[in-house]
Parts: C-alpha cells; structure tokens; sequence
C-alpha cells in the first residue's frame, strides 16, 4: 500500500505552521476518533494515518527530513517498523492523547490535568502465539485464529444497564468521571486527579444492570480473527492488530490483540536469519568424480552440480532461495553445506577396493590454500 503525502492526510499546505497542523490533526484525530467510529476500520486507518503524519510533521526534524526525501527519510520513526501501519492505538493516545483535549469524557476545561487527558477506557490486550511453517514465513500468510475473548454485550449495547431509564449520573463525582484530591505535601499543596472508583471513570452510575452482561456491557465470546502475516517473520516477533482485543467495560475502545510469531521445525532446512542451511551428505565417490544432486528448497526441489574433487565443508551458496527479509527488500541464500559421508561399516570387497586406492597419488592428502572450501565454510559460519 502507497503512504499518502502527510500533508494532503492532514489537509494542510507544505508551509502551514506548527499550529496549522495541529488543528488539522485535531479536527482528523476527533473525527476519525475510534469513540464515535466504533468498530469501523476505515475510521481506524484514517486516525491512525492521521496520526503518523502528526507525529512526523509536527517535529521539526522530523518534518525536514520528510520534505528531503519523503517517507523514505522518515521510515521507522514511528512504531514497531512491523506491521504496516506503525503506530498502535497506544502509541497515539500516549503520544497524543493532549490533542482531544476535552473532547472525550470532559474536565471541563481542567488546565492542570492535562496529563491524564486520556479519558477513553480502554479494553486489555490479548495475546496469541502463531506458529509457521516455513513455506508460510517465506510468501506471508493469511492465519484465522479462534480467541476467547470480552466483546461488546448486543443487548444493552455495551451501557451494562437494563434500559436508557437506568443509566444515572454518578454521584461520587457528579458524573465527570474523576475524583481531585487536595493534599498537603513538603512542597506545599498537591493537587491530584484520578478515575473515579464509583464509576470507574464513565460519570454514569447503574441502577439497574443488564440481566446478560450483569452490567459489565461485556461478554465472553469465541471470535475468529484473520490475521496477515507479512512474509519473512521470525521467531519472537510480534505484531499489533489495533482493536482485535478485549472490549472495554461499559464502553470505550478495544484492546489489541497481540501475535507472537512462533516457527515450526522444517525437516530438512535450518534457518539462519533470512538465510537457510541445508546439510548435503555426498558419497566419497561422488566427490571425487562429481554429480548432481536434489536439494531442496521451501518451494521446491531444485538440482545442482557437485563438481569433481569437491571437499567436505565446502559450502554452495544457491542465491536468493533463502527467506525474504521482513518489511524490506532482497531476499536470503540457501546455503548448502556439502559433507561426504564415510562409511562405518565395508565389505571385503569394498576394503580391498579402498586399500588399492589408499597409496595411490592422488588418495595422499593434499591440503591446498587455493582450496576455497575451508574459507568459505568459516563464512558461512561467520555472516
Ligand atoms: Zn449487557
Ligand atoms: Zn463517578
């Protein structure tokens, strides 16, 4: 997908001010807002769109570079660098959570408060782990995963109340969510703000609760999330997908969930970063007269030369079949590592045959620098 120009995303010119631009991202931020687009993904990729391109075009630096060399300059500023759109749900109320102001869940104009301005209650992660075969690391992968998980309860709409009619303001904080506390220190008077442990920071209290959620607004539900898994993932790598959590309590937005990239054991290839190692096993004649030989790759079987007088060690680099590299560009080598096998156990016959060959001139070991075998083989070891 084609990033579009930050400055069309948020609707400014290339010479608005830092001012210019943070009321775009406002006016983007509150009407993309996931509060008022629940469940709309479109709405999503638009906030969080919005957002990257917030946080590079209101950083001065970060903003130079981007009008010098476009997203290529600013690449990996934002984010994981995984995933395709960068920054999670998390990042931007973080990062940004002061722009919507009041917006959300009012102070009231609170001035002091201004930190904990992230007012939206917000659902828990979920996390899975995703094991892969080799051949779906190599091309990327559509996975559908069943999760057990809290989704919004459909008979009271998430609210956790009965009906409209029991939905009161709540008394403890008078239905601004928050509870200020005055309290006097070394450094003279604090004043701090919190969620207000009546209502958990909503400002609604409940009189009577929904009989299928017991006013929780959430209920236990299997889903099936499908996943794409961009190719060249490995082992302990996570992924963000924005929403695909745990809803929130009573309302609010969702948790992500989270996908731990497991491997499967291939059976005959190892891999190593974005290349793979394949362990060739050649008979002692075929080393020293040549042969083909099949070896295997994630797609297929292709066959290759073994040249005559190959040593064991030597390493036979078959370019770009190894795995490609995540969110980038070029692929890995299959490196074959070529062994010759000696035999364990000879008949007569094949004694007699060897003992003619072991004073003859060219069975007399010859260790030769011009032999490339052994330096290749500690490369292959070393890259
Ligand atoms: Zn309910
Ligand atoms: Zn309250």
């Amino acid at each position: 997908m084609d990033k579009r120009d930050y400055y069309e995303v948020l609707g400014v010119s290339r010479e608005a001010t830092k001012e210019e631009i943070k009321k775009a991202y406002r006016k983007q931020a509150l009407k993309y807002h996931p509060d008022k687009n629940p469940g709309d993904k479109k709405a999503e990729e638009h906030f969080k769109e919005a957002a990257s391109a917030y946080e590079v075009l209101s950083n001065d630096e970060k903003r130079a570079r981007y009008d010098r060399f476009g997203h290529e300059g600013v690449s990996g500023a934002s984010g994981n660098g995984f995933g395709g759109a960068g920054m999670t749900m998390e990042d931007i109320f973080a990062s940004f959570g002061d722009i919507f102001g009041d917006a959300f869940g009012g102070f009231g104009g609170f001035g002091s408060s201004r930190r904990s301005s992230r007012r939206v209650n917000k659902g828990s992660n979920l996390r899975v782990k995703v094991k892969l075969t080799l051949g779906e690391i190599a091309n990327g992968c559509e996975k559908k995963i069943k999760v057990a998980k809290y989704v919004v309860c459909s008979t009271c709409d998430g609210t956790g109340a009965a009906d409209q009619n029991s939905i009161t303001s709540c008394t403890t904080c008078r239905g601004s969510g928050h509870v200020t506390r005055i309290t006097n220190t070394m450094l003279g008077q604090m004043q701090t703000t919190s969620v207000c442990p009546s209502c958990g920071g909503n400002g609604k209290t409940i009189t009577k609760k929904c009989p299928v959620c017991y006013g929780e607004g959430i209920v236990q539900k299997d889903d099936i999330i499908k996943i794409n898994i961009p190719a060249g993932v490995s082992k302990g790598m996570q992924m963000t997908v924005s929403g695909k959590g745990n809803a929130a309590r009573r309302g609010g937005i969702n948790g992500d969930l989270l996908v731990v990239i497991d491997e499967e054991d291939h059976p005959e290839l190892i891999r190593e970063g974005k290349d793979l190692i394949y362990n060739l096993f050649i008979s002692i004649p075929d080393a020293a007269l040549g042969t083909h030989v099949e070896i295997p790759t994630v797609e297929n079987i292709v066959k290759i030369k073994i040249e005559p007088g190959t040593q064991p060690g030597k390493i036979l680099r078959l370019r770009g079949k190894g795995l490609p590299e995540v969110n980038g560009y070029g692929r890995g080598d299959l490196l074959v590592n070529v062994n010759v096998w000696i035999p364990k156990n000879l008949t007569k016959e094949e004694a007699r045959t060897l003992e003619k060959l072991r004073d003859s001139a060219s069975f007399i070991p010859r260790p030769d620098k011009e032999d490339k075998g052994f330096f290749e083989r500690m490369r292959g070891y070393f890259e």
